[in-house]
């Protein structure tokens, strides 16, 4: 019988990754790495892995597949305000991932690189007895100094976030069978919010020089506000009231409350979630306009240190898994 590990995935990192970062590693506290190109520009580099069920599920169609496992890493190049550039690509497939799997996946990859304007620039091919494990390493560039890290947030900043939130969580538990009370097209929406995230590319782009810290949301809102203000060593409070909601998302927590447990504790969502002064929501407003995007003001940095969730009468809310932890 073996053990269960003993540290988390964040614990791991920082007792046998941390000490072994470089400069531009940003201590492994943040989103990407930041090395200086040509003068007047940083490399940003960021990579994830994809499993088999883990990360997607056997059934979920390979174009898509490979569309999320770009877009997740898209995701982390938009919450640091840069711009893609390319990507390396590992496979590690069982016998199962045949041909006609490795058609529709390529498929997927070509669609995205015409989406997002970008190229592969390699990468390594090997064999698995599975599960299936694929893994990107994307870069992008941004202007020098201009990344928008976790760790810039002041107390009294306003957090945002972009477009809504928790729709992925819910739409895993639709993709896995559960009955969840709501109607196919809604059912439809929060599936395909699991199966193919925005990475929101041009808001982050455009958030550079506006936002005091950033990050994408991959681990769950509740887990992830945490780890900026962490990085930012600071606390916050997040309404519960205030976070947007799809119309999807309302009609499943219509059905069952304590689904608002999902909702700020569930990942995958990779919308952007910043902090800005209060001077800032002007500009935040017309941004949100002009993109046609959702932007939400939903809670407060504070002194401190740690996060609370509050629901409408002020009392604290507990999330209980925490995020998505590996480990
Ligand atoms: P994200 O949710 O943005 O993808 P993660 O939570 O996966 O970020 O990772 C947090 C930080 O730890 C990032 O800076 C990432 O590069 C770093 N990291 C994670 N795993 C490793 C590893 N095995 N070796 C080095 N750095 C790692
Ligand atoms: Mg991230």
């Amino acid at each position: 019988v073996t053990a269960p590990p003993r540290l988390d995935e964040f614990a791991r990192i920082a007792r046998f990754f941390a000490p072994l970062a470089g400069v531009g590693a940003l201590g492994l506290r943040d989103d990407v790495a930041l090395i200086d190109g040509p003068p007047g520009t940083q490399y940003v580099l960021k990579t994830d892995a994809i499993v088999e069920g883990v990360h997607y599920l056997p059934d979920d169609p390979p174009m898509q597949v490979a569309q999320k496992l770009l877009r997740v890493n898209l995701s982390d190049l938009a919450a640091k305000g840069a711009a893609p550039l390319g990507y390396l690509l590992t496979t590690a497939l069982p016998p199962s991932h045949d041909e006609a799997w490795l058609e529709q996946f390529s498929k997927g990859l070509a669609a995205d690189q015409a989406a997002y304007g970008i190229f592969l620039l390699g990468g390594d091919t090997v064999m698995t007895p599975g599960p299936a494990t694929l893994s990107v390493a994307a870069i992008g560039t941004v202007a020098a100094g201009r990344a928008v890290l976790r760790s810039g947030a002041r107390a009294g900043d306003i957090v945002h976030v972009s477009g809504t939130i928790g729709d992925a969580a819910l739409g895993v538990l639709a993709a896995k069978g559960q009955e969840l009370g709501i109607g196919a097209a809604e059912k439809a929406f929060l599936v395909d919010r699991f199966r193919l995230p925005q990475p929101r590319l041009n808001l982050g782009a455009r958030l550079a020089g506006l936002a005091s810290a950033m990050m994408d949301i991959s681990d769950g809102l509740a887990a992830d506000f945490g780890h900026l203000c962490a990085a930012s060593g600071l606390g916050g409070v997040i309404e519960a009231a205030r976070v947007p909601l799809s119309p999807a998302a309302q009609a499943a927590l219509a059905r069952d409350p304590a689904r608002l447990a999902t909702v700020l504790g569930g990942g995958d969502d990779y919308e952007l979630l910043f902090t800005a002064p209060a001077e800032a929501a002007e500009k935040i407003r017309a941004l949100s306009a002009g993109l046609g995007l959702p932007i939400t003001a939903i809670g407060r940095v504070e002194p401190g240190e740690g996060v609370r969730l509050l629901d409408a009468a002020g009392r604290a809310i507990t999330v209980e898994a925490a995020g998505y932890r590996h480990f």
